[in-house]
C-alpha cells in the first residue's frame, strides 16, 4: 500500500543500500522513482556499479542528485572485464560521491569452470578498498568458503563493508560480522519459502544490519516478479522488523544509522 504524500513526513527514514538505477529499466523513470521513494519515506540510495562501461551513468546519478551515492567496481558475473587494475579502482574511487568499492566478490552459481580470474579480481578490489579507505560491497553466491578465505587473506577487515543481498548461512554471517562487516537483506527475506534466511535476519545484531532492494531485481512481497525500485526497501524493512518483533521505526533508525556510519557519505561525517 502506498501512503498518501502527506503521510511521508511521519515515516521513518530508510536508505536503500544497494540498487542499480543506471540499468535501462530506469531510463526516463528516475523522477518517478524518486517520487515513490519520498512517498515511502526512503531518503537515500546507494547506486552500485557493476562494470566500468556503465560507471559514468552511475556517477552522473550521484552527481545530479544529492541523496544518491555511488560505488566503483566490477561485478563477478562480468567476465569480459576480468583484468580490472587495482590502481584504476583507486583512481576512480576519488570521485567525491563514491562511498564504496564494489560490487565485487565471488559467484559460483552463475558462472562455472575455472574462476581463478574472479578470485584475482576480488583480491584487487579488496586491495583497492584498503588503499582508498572505502568499504567493500561484497556479492557472494555459492562461494562462502572462498569468499571468507580471500577476505581474510587480503585483510578485508581493514576496509570493512557489507555482504549484500545476503542469502547464506548463519555461520557465514557470524564470520563476516566478526571481521567487522555488515549484513544486508533484500526482498528475498520477504519470500514465504526463505525460512532459513528469515532466521538469520532475526539473529544478526541490529547494529550490523542493512536493508536494500538490489533494484531492478528481487522485488519484495507483495510486488514479487515486478521491476523493483528503491521505495520498496520499505517492505524489506517491515519484514525484518516483523521478524525481530521490533517497531519499524526502530529498525529504520538502526539501519539508516548503520548506513551512514559505514559509508560516511560526503556532508554527513
Ligand atoms: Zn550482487
Ligand atoms: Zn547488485
Amino acid at each position: 500500500m502506498i501512503p498518501a504524500a502527506g503521510q511521508a513526513a511521519k515515516l521513518p527514514g530508510l536508505v536503500d543500500s544497494h540498487c542499480h538505477l543506471d540499468f535501462s529499466d530506469f531510463d526516463g523513470r528516475i523522477d518517478a522513482v524518486r517520487e515513490e521513494m519520498r512517498a515511502h519515506g526512503v531518503t537515500h540510495a546507494l547506486c552500485i556499479s557493476v562494470n566500468l562501461r556503465d560507471l559514468p551513468k552511475v556517477l552522473r546519478l550521484a552527481e545530479h542528485y544529492e541523496n544518491f551515492f555511488a560505488s566503483v567496481g566490477v561485478h563477478p558475473d562480468h567476465e569480459e572485464q576480468a583484468a580490472i587494475a587495482e590502481d584504476e579502482l583507486v583512481k576512480l574511487a576519488q570521485h567525491p560521491k563514491v562511498v564504496a568499492i564494489g560490487e565485487t566478490g565471488l559467484d559460483y552459481y552463475r558462472l562455472k569452470g575455472d574462476l581463478e580470474w574472479q578470485r584475482q579480481r576480488f583480491r584487487a578490489h579488496i586491495r583497492a578498498a584498503r588503499r582508498c579507505r572505502k568499504p567493500l560491497v561484497i556479492h557472494t553466491r555459492e562461494a562462502a568458503e572462498d569468499t571468507l578465505r580471500i577476505m581474510r587473506e587480503e585483510g578485508a577487515a581493514e576496509a570493512g563493508g557489507v555482504l549484500h543481498c545476503f542469502t547464506e548461512s548463519q555461520e557465514m554471517a557470524d564470520a563476516a560480522i566478526e571481521m567487522g562487516f555488515y549484513i544486508s537483506f533484500s526482498g528475498i527475506v520477504t519470500f514465504k519459502n526463505a525460512l532459513a534466511l528469515k532466521q538469520v535476519a532475526r539473529r544478526v545484531p541490529l547494529e550490523r544490519l542493512l536493508v536494500e532492494t538490489d533494484s531492478p531485481y528481487l522485488a519484495p512481497v507483495p510486488f514479487r516478479g515486478k521491476t523493483n525500485q528503491p521505495a520498496w526497501v520499505r517492505y524489506v524493512a517491515e519484514e525484518v522488523a516483523r521478524l525481530r518483533e521490533i517497531p519499524l521505526e526502530q529498525l529504520a533508525a538502526a539501519t539508516t544509522g548503520n548506513f551512514f556510519r559505514l559509508f560516511r557519505p560526503p556532508g554527513r561525517s
